[in-house]
C-alpha cells in the first residue's frame, strides 16, 4: 500500500477501496487515469494503463527513488516491481519472474524496456567493464528483435509479432552476467510488414540497395502491397542505421548481417515472381528473379528454378520429380518467403542467445547464479476475422491466466487453509475447463486439428471441423454456430460469439515447406545461409519422421514456458489499453472493464483483501525481528517459537492485524510490516 501519494489522486492500492465492486474499481482507475497516474497496485500486482504520451517518470532521479525501497513505501510504479524482484532474487537466492501481460496496444512491450532499463541501472555499482558489455547487449538486442519481429497493425503502431521471454543471469552480487531469450510464435502471414523491411528500404544506403538489387518505391513489392495498401513502421528510415549499429555491436559479423539483408531482398523478390503454363509445362514468368534470386542466395540458376517448379517425391523405392501445378509452385513460394523470415528470426535469436549466454562462471567458487525472467507475450487478441495466430495467441493468454490464477488466488488460499487459518472461501472462475479444451491428448482442438492433418486424402478445413463437432459438441466452452466458425473462448464469448474462423487452419498447422527448397538453402556456397538449414542435408529418402505440427510445437513451447514460469518467484504486471484510438485523454469504460474482467483483476483484489500481506516461518520470522522484544532477544524460553512471534507482536500492539497458522504468522497490513522493519533499524 503506497504511501506519500494524496488522496485527490484515488486510491493507490485497489485493496483500499472501501466496496470491492466493479464500480469502484473502475471509477478509481480512471480517476488515477484522468490524473496521469497510470499505475496502481493490487497488493503486488501492478495495472497499468497505457498513457498514450511521453511521461516524465523514467529519469535517473525516479530510479534513485526506487532504488532499494520497499514497494509499500513510493507511489506505485514498475520500478518497484523491478526492485521488488530485484530484492527477492539478491537478498534470497530465488529466481524470479515478471509476467507482463494485457492486449495488443496495452503497453506491454514499453513496460518490459522500462524494467530492464531499471534493472540496468540500478546493477553494477563498481562499473566492472564485463558486466558493463553484458547490460548493453541485452538492451541492444531489443532493438535487434524488435527491428525483426514487430510490425504495425491495426491496432499498434509496434506490435509485436512474437513472445519474448527473456531470462536475466545475475552473479552472487546481483550483477548481470548474461542471458538468454526465447521466442514464441513468429506470425508469418505478413512477414513483409515487419519493421525492418521498411526500414531497408527507406534507410539502406543507395549501394546497398544496388547490390540486393532492390529499389526504393515500396510499391513496387507484392508482398508490402497486401490487401492494396502499403503499410509502414514507425521511424522507419531513421532506424535501419541503429539497428545495422545494434547488430555489429552485438558481434553478429558482416557476412552475416550482409546475409540477414539478402534473405529480406529475396522475400521481397519472391513475391513479384509469377507463374504460367504453356500446355502441361508450369513456368516461370520473371526470368530475371531468378537469377536476382540465384545471386542473393549464392547458388546456381537452375536449382532455383527447379525448386520452384518441381517436387522431389519418392514413390516406393524410386525418386522422381514432380512437376507443380501453377498454384502449388505460388503457395510453394509464399511458403519459401515465410519460412526463410521465420528462420532468420530464430537464427538471429539463437546467435544472440550465443553471444549473451553466461561464460566463465562456477558456480562452485561463485555460488548460484541466480535468475529474473521477463515475459512480454501478445495479449488477447480479438478481429473481425479470427485465423489459426488469434487462436495460438489467446491460447497461450488463457494458460497464462491460468497460472495467475493457480499460483495467485488457488496457492493463496490453499496455503490459509494448510495453515489453519479462518478463510472465506472465494469463487473465481477456474480457466483450466478452457486450457484443456484447447491442448487436452485426443479429446482438445489441438489434437483434433492434428488428427485432420494426418487424414490421407481428403484434408480441408471443413473436416476439421466435423472432427471438432463430432467431438466438442456438447463441451460449454464450444460452440460452432455458424459453419465455419468456432468458438472456444470464454472470457470473451459474451462479446464476440463464433470468434474463430476455421478456414486456413489445416494448412497453417501442417506448415509444409518442400524438402526440395531446404535442400536448396542447405546447398548454399553462403556458409551463413547454409547453417541455417541444416535439415538441407537430408535426402528425400532419408526424411520419413513426420514433422510436429506448428499448433503443437507452440503447445510444447507454451507448456515448457508455463513449468518454468511457475518454478519461479511471479511478479504481475497487468496492462490496460484505455480506448482504440491511441489517446491519451480517452478512457473508454467499456473497453476497460471487459479488460478489468477478463484478467480477473477484481477477484484478485479479492483475494488479497481476504488475504494477508505477509507471511513468513516462526523461526524466520524471529530471525530478522527477535531484536525488537526484550521477550525475544537474545533468545526466548518460551515452549515454542510461535509463542515467541505471539509475545512478540502482542508487545507491540499488532496482535489485532495478525493470524497464527500453524507453522506460519501472517500480517494483515503491510502497516505494520513496514513498522517492525523501522523498530527493527533503529535497534
Ligand atoms: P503488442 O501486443 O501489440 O506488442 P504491447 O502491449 O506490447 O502490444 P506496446 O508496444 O508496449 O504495446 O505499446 C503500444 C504503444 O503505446 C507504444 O508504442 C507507445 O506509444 C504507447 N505506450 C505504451 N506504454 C507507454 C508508456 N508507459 N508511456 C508512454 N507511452 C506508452
Ligand atoms: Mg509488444
Amino acid at each position: 500500500m503506497a504511501e506519500h501519494e494524496s488522496l485527490e489522486f484515488g486510491k493507490a492500492d485497489f485493496v483500499l477501496l472501501d466496496n470491492v465492486s466493479m464500480e469502484e474499481f473502475m471509477a478509481n482507475l480512471k480517476l488515477r487515469f484522468e490524473k496521469g497516474k497510470i499505475y496502481t497496485y493490487i497488493g503486488e500486482v501492478v495495472v497499468s494503463v497505457n498513457p498514450y504520451r511521453a511521461m516524465n517518470i523514467y529519469g535517473r532521479d525516479t530510479v534513485e527513488q526506487y532504488k532499494g525501497r520497499e514497494l509499500y513505501e513510493r507511489p506505485p510504479h514498475l520500478f518497484a516491481i523491478a526492485d521488488a524482484a530485484y530484492k527477492a532474487m539478491k537478498r534470497r537466492n530465488k529466481d524470479t519472474c515478471i509476467v507482463i501481460s494485457g492486449e495488443s496496444g496495452a503497453g506491454k512491450t514499453e513496460a518490459s524496456k522500462y524494467i530492464m532499463q531499471y534493472i540496468a541501472a540500478i546493477t553494477n555499482p563498481n562499473q566492472r567493464a564485463e558486466v558493463e558489455r553484458v547490460k548493453n547487449m541485452l538492451l541492444k538486442s531489443n532493438c535487434v528483435l524488435e527491428a525483426f519481429g514487430n510490425a504495425k497493425t491495426n491496432r499498434n503502431d509496434n506490435s509485436s509479432r512474437f513472445g519474448k521471454y527473456m531470462d536475466i543471469n545475475f552473479d552472487f552480487k546481483g550483477d548481470p552476467i548474461g542471458g538468454h531469450i526465447s521466442n514464441y510464435l513468429l506470425e508469418k502471414v505478413q512477414c513483409c510488414m515487419f519493421c525492418l523491411v521498411h526500414q531497408l528500404l527507406r534507410g539502406a544506403p543507395d549501394s546497398l540497395l544496388r547490390s540486393l538489387h532492390i529499389q526504393k518505391d515500396p510499391t513496387v513489392y507484392n508482398y508490402i502491397k497486401v490487401g492494396g495498401q502499403i503499410k509502414s513502421c514507425i521511424n522507419d528510415g531513421a532506424d535501419f542505421k541503429a539497428v545495422a549499429d545494434a547488430m555489429k555491436v552485438i558481434g553478429f559479423t558482416g557476412d552475416e548481417i550482409q546475409t540477414a539483408y539478402k534473405i529480406l531482398a529475396t522475400i521481397l523478390h519472391l513475391g513479384n515472381m509469377t507463374f504460367g503454363v504453356d500446355g502441361d509445362v508450369t513456368l516461370i514468368e520473371t526470368p530475371k528473379l531468378v537469377s536476382v534470386i540465384r545471386e542473393l542466395l549464392s547458388t546456381k540458376e537452375e536449382n532455383v528454378e527447379k525448386a520452384l517448379l518441381y517436387r522431389t517425391v519418392a514413390t516406393g523405392r524410386d525418386v522422381i520429380e514432380k512437376q507443380h501445378t501453377e498454384q502449388e509452385a505460388s503457395y510453394g513460394r509464399d511458403a519459401l518467403a515465410k519460412a526463410m523470415y521465420e528462420r532468420l528470426f530464430c537464427w538471429i535469436v539463437g546467435r544472440i542467445n550465443d553471444i549473451i549466454e553466461v561464460k566463465n562462471y562456477d558456480a562452485r567458487i561463485h555460488g548460484k547464479n541466480t535468475v529474473i525472467g521477463v515475459l512480454d507475450i501478445y495479449g488477447f487478441e480479438i478481429f473481425q476475422n479470427n485465423s489459426f495466430e488469434q487462436f495460438c495467441i489467446n491460447y497461450c493468454n488463457e494458460k497464462l491466466q491460468q497460472l495467475f490464477i493457480q499460483l495467485v488466488l488457488k496457492q493463496e488460499q490453499e496455503e490459509y487453509q494448510r495453515e489453519g487459518i479462518p478463510w472465506k472461501h472465494i469463487d473465481y472462475f477456474n480457466n483450466q475447463i478452457i486450457v484443456d479444451l484447447v491442448e487436452q491428448q485426443h479429446k482438445g482442438i489441438i489434437s483434433v486439428l492434428d488428427e485432420a492433418c494426418m487424414n490421407v486424402g481428403k484434408v480441408t478445413d471443413e473436416v476439421f471441423l466435423q472432427g471438432l463437432n463430432g467431438k466438442l459438441a456438447k463441451h460449454a466452452h464450444y460452440t460452432s454456430r455458424k459453419v465455419g466458425n468456432i468458438n472456444c473462448n470464454s472470457r470473451l464469448m459474451d462479446q464476440t460469439p463464433d470468434m474463430y474462423s476455421v478456414v486456413g487452419f489445416i494448412d497453417k498447422n501442417k506448415d509444409t515447406l518442400f524438402q526440395d527448397f531446404k535442400r536448396l538453402l542447405y546447398n548454399s556456397a553462403n556458409p551463413v545461409l547454409k547453417g541455417m538449414w541444416p535439415e538441407g542435408k537430408l535426402s528425400i529418402t532419408e526424411v520419413t519422421k513426420r514433422p510436429l505440427t506448428a499448433a503443437t510445437l507452440f503447445k510444447n513451447s507454451m507448456i515448457s514456458l508455463v513449468e518454468n514460469l511457475a518454478s519461479k518467484e511471479p511478479y504481475y504486471v497487468r496492462c490496460i489499453k484505455p480506448n482504440d484510438v491511441k489517446s491519451p485523454l480517452l478512457f473508454e469504460q467499456e473497453r476497460c472493464r471487459h479488460q478489468v474482467e477478463y484478467l480477473g483483476l477484481l477477484e484478485n483484489v479479492r483475494v488479497r483483501r481476504a488475504g494477508f500481506a505477509y507471511r513468513q516461518t516462526y523461526p524466520r520470522f524471529l530471525q530478522r525481528y527477535k531484536m525488537i522484544s526484550e521477550f525475544t532477544w537474545p533468545n526466548h524460553d518460551l515452549p515454542s517459537d510461535k509463542d515467541a512471534v505471539k509475545r512478540l507482536l502482542q508487545g507491540c500492539g499488532f496482535d489485532h492485524d495478525v493470524a497464527y497458522g500453524k507453522t506460519k504468522v501472517f500480517i494483515r497490513t503491510p502497516r505494520t510490516l513496514f513498522s517492525l522493519e523501522e523498530q527493527r533499524a533503529e535497534m
